[in-house]
């Protein structure tokens, strides 16, 4: 029976320590203003390069992130497991135009497709699919009919660079995430997406697309996608979020005066982002589907209808995931009933990954009700084990 009020089993992998850090973390990123005034002062103290390694790294970084490098994520890719929870490497360096930044993200995207390979505890690769390409062309083939001739250009040095990596994926057997940014990038990323899993998903699926369902037209787009996929006869890999930059979306839709392509409320989202999963889980031998979310109902709503359609728990085509070092009641509970659970575990150089940090605080500020969540679990655990 699934519970995630069950503090034992969703901490059972935390040191009292550890409690301790998570609910210093919480409760200092509980104070908006606090958030506010963190993210100039980092922002200045790394221009000037001001050394904050030694405040960030076992605070704030260690709440979030698993390493540095590959390597210094072993230890925590162990400890989940040890939830039976597994593990997702995300490399967290924001992207750069320039081609010597690509490059490198690229190999070590690469290098962390076959780490994933040789390590049993990592079920999945992912990456952001705009550090692989020029921003302004990848807008300009998403939102224009005839683009110029560079757009072109860098539109096929993208499309190259996705493919090195699915076909690294596809070597290895090991599925590969691309990630959902922002809709004015998103219908280029779309058309390579599934040509690659028209290419690589014949067999099983590999390659996963992202669908921000707090879009009004992703639902629809997940059915065409399926209808393209039957003719073609290939696998679906879907994975599903809320999305992660509505107030960006609304503001620059009407600062621009195009349709906001983002749904009219909180309810519509959740409405569309339970029907994709139904939608996805009743035609299963179609479908891989992951479902990223910190919300319980979603994740509720997907293991009771994996148990009605009689889908086992552990069947591979189906996942759960939340972020490392959140939700955590989730992850575990879910692990602890026999269904397959992976969690995002960023890295990269501590000053690299500053903006990332800077997001998550952002975000449990502002997400409404999930800071207040995880105090009230860590606290209640905290007394369990006074008790
Ligand atoms: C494993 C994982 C992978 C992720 N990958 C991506 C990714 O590739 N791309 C991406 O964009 N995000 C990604 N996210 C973030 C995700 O999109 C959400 O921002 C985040 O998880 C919060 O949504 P929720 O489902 O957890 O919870 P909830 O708290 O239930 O939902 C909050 C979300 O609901 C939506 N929402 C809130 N208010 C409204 C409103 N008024 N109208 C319409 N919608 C509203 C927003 O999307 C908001 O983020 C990922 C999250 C996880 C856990």
């Amino acid at each position: 029976m699934l519970d995630f009020t069950d503090t034992r089993t969703a901490f059972s992998i935390k040191s009292d320590r550890d409690i301790r850090r998570a609910y210093f973390m919480y409760k200092l990123i509980s104070y908006p203003w606090l958030v506010k005034m963190a993210n100039p002062m980092i922002r200045f103290a790394s221009a000037i390069r001001f050394p904050i390694n030694w405040i960030v790294k076992p605070t704030v970084y260690a709440q979030f992130c698993g390493g540095e490098t590959i390597d210094e994520c072993g230890p925590v890719i162990i400890k989940l497991k040890e939830g039976g929870v597994s593990s997702i490497l995300d490399y967290s360096v924001e992207g750069s135009e320039e081609e010597k930044v690509i490059e490198q993200a690229l190999q070590e995207t690469l290098r962390v497709i076959d780490y994933a390979a040789s390590n049993e505890n990592i079920p999945f690769t992912v990456f952001k699919p705009t550090a692989f390409g020029n921003s302004n062309a990848l807008e300009v083939l998403s939102t224009s009919h005839s683009p110029d001739a560079e757009s072109v250009k860098e539109g096929d040095k993208f499309r190259q660079r996705i493919q090195k990596l699915c076909e690294r994926a596809y070597g290895y057997g090991i599925p590969i995430m691309i990630d959902a940014e922002d809709s004015w990038y998103q219908e280029i990323i779309d058309q390579v997406v599934m040509d690659m899993m028209a290419n690589y998903n014949k067999e099983k699926p590999i390659v996963f697309n992202t669908y921000q369902m707090y879009r009004h037209d992703r639902l629809e787009r997940l059915k065409q996608d399926h209808a393209r996929a039957k003719k073609e006869q290939f696998f679906m890999g879907a994975k599903f979020v809320r999305g992660a930059y509505m107030e960006k979306e609304r503001e620059r839709a009407e600062e621009m005066g195009y349709e906001d392509p983002i749904q009219p409320d909180k309810p519509a989202t959740d409405r569309d982002y339970n029907l994709a999963l139904k939608y996805t889980l009743e035609n299963i031998d179609d479908f891989a589907v992951f479902n990223g979310t910190h919300n319980e109902e979603s994740s509720r709503y997907m293991a009771e209808l994996m148990d009605e359609l009689k889908i086992a728990r552990n069947d591979n085509r189906c996942w759960f995931s939340q972020l490392y070092g959140m939700s955590d009641h989730i992850s575990f509970n879910l692990a602890n009933e026999g269904f397959n659970v992976a969690k995002y575990v960023p890295y990269g150089p501590v000053k690299f990954v500053l903006p990332y940090l800077m997001r998550r605080a952002e975000e449990n500020t502002s997400v409404k009700g999930q800071t207040s969540r995880e105090l009230m679990l860590l606290k209640q655990e905290k007394d369990r084990r006074k008790r």
